[in-house]
Formats: C-alpha cells, sequence, structure tokens
C-alpha cells in the first residue's frame, strides 16, 4: 500500500516510527515539538509482520525502516536494542529478547544469563561488564542514516528493582549502585542506550 503524502494535514512532513507502540510515539513526539509528525505503523495501516532476521542490531533497523520506504513511500526510522556482555562474546546481542527461547520472556532471559555468567566463571564487577546498544536506522529523503547509543554498565549478581522492564533488575549502569529497575524512567531515560540514540536523532532533525 503506498500512502500519497510525505506532508500531513497541517503540512508538518511526516515521520514514521516503526513500532506499534503508542507511548514511544507519544514520547518522540513530544522530544520533536512542532518539526513534524511521528505516525505509528498502526497510524499508516501497516499490519503485516516484518521479518527481523539480521545477524546485527543494524539488520534488523534497516530491515524494519526500508520496509516502510519501499511499501508505503513514507520517510522512516526504526530502532533496534540488545545487551551486549563482555564475558560472552557478545551475547545476547541481536537475540536480547529471545535468548531463553520465548521472544519477550524477560524472567527466562535473566536467568539465562545469570547462569551463563555463572558458567563461565565471571563473578567480580570487571568481568562482567556489558553494554545496552540502541541502533537506529533513519531514511529521510532517500537517505539512510545508522545512529547509536550505548549504556556501559555491568551484569550484576541479583535482581534488584521493580521499574522498567527486560534486564533492567540485573543491568547496573556505570557510576550507578542501582539496578535500572531501582531508578525512576527519567533518571534511566537521562543516560540509557535508548535515550542517547533517540536524542542523536532529534538533534540531527531539528
Ligand atoms: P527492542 O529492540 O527495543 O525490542 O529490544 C530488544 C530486547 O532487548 C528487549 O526485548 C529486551 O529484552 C532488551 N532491552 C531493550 N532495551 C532494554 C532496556 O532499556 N532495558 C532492559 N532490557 C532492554
Amino acid at each position: 500500500m503506498h500512502v500519497d503524502s510525505s506532508a500531513s494535514n497541517s503540512s508538518k512532513p511526516v515521520l514514521v516510527f516503526a513500532t506499534h507502540n503508542a507511548n514511544k510515539v507519544r514520547e518522540l513526539q513530544e522530544m520533536l515539538g512542532d518539526t513534524y509528525e511521528i505516525r505509528s505503523l498502526t497510524d499508516i495501516g501497516c499490519h503485516e509482520e516484518i521479518v527481523e532476521d539480521a545477524p546485527t542490531l543494524e539488520g534488523n533497523a534497516q530491515i524494519k525502516a526500508r520496509h516502510v520506504v519501499e511499501h508505503y513511500g513514507l520517510d522512516c526510522f526504526a530502532d533496534d536494542t540488545g545487551l551486549e556482555v563482555d564475558a560472552l562474546d557478545g551475547a545476547p546481542g541481536v537475540f536480547s529478547a529471545r535468548y531463553a527461547g520465548t521472544h519477550g520472556d524477560a524472567e527466562g532471559n535473566m536467568a539465562k544469563l545469570l547462569a551463563e555468567l555463572e558458567r563461565v566463571g565471571a563473578s567480580s564487577q570487571e568481568a562482567r561488564a556489558a553494554q545496552f546498544r540502541t541502533v537506529i536506522c533513519l531514511i529521510r529523503n532517500g537517505q539512510e542514516h545508522l545512529i547509536s547509543g550505548v549504556c556501559k554498565g555491568a551484569i550484576a549478581t541479583e535482581r534488584s528493582g521493580a521499574k522498567g522492564f527486560g534486564y533492567d533488575p540485573i543491568f547496573t549502569p556505570e557510576g550507578h549502585a542501582c539496578s535500572f529497575a531501582d531508578m525512576a524512567p527519567e533518571d534511566k531515560n537521562a543516560i540509557s542506550h535508548r535515550g542517547r540514540a533517540v536524542r542523536s536523532m532529534v538533534n540531527m532533525l531539528t
């Protein structure tokens, strides 16, 4: 399906965020203010599954953004995030969402990661070094850009905190004594991989 407009009714340029998550879209719209009109996949009627089967975060972000540009003719950006653990040669990385086998099984994913670090004997804070990395693929006016944001830290030995999602209870960001799941959302956002990547993109767009 082609949507035949690159400008909205209010004549702001349209930028699609390749997600169905309305909260993510609202948050980004607030950061961009009046400069762009952000639309979700739901907003443009994109309900088909976009298969993210690339071996890298960059590749998966490109698959999603290119799908929207090719099938809907609209400028778009897509993100993909992974947790990269040094002692595990960068795993779970691109497989972070389904590390334990089932997509989105946060408890299973954390249990597997803690067990793997024990298996390889990574007990000190240094040995448990890790980073979250978000990659954004932005395609605007036919030009493709890759933008990334990193948050360095370490994998704790036990879960702590009830906020956030995914691996937050076992990730201790550098310079902090608590986990991401112990932090207020705005404090996490100020230092997080995703926050950094999104702010870089917003700077580029505004
Ligand atoms: P996505 O690309 O944003 O869907 O992220 C892929 C997976 O990485 C998620 O399913 C989570 O397991 C993990 N993840 C991404 N961002 C975070 C975060 O900020 N905290 C904890 N886990 C995250």
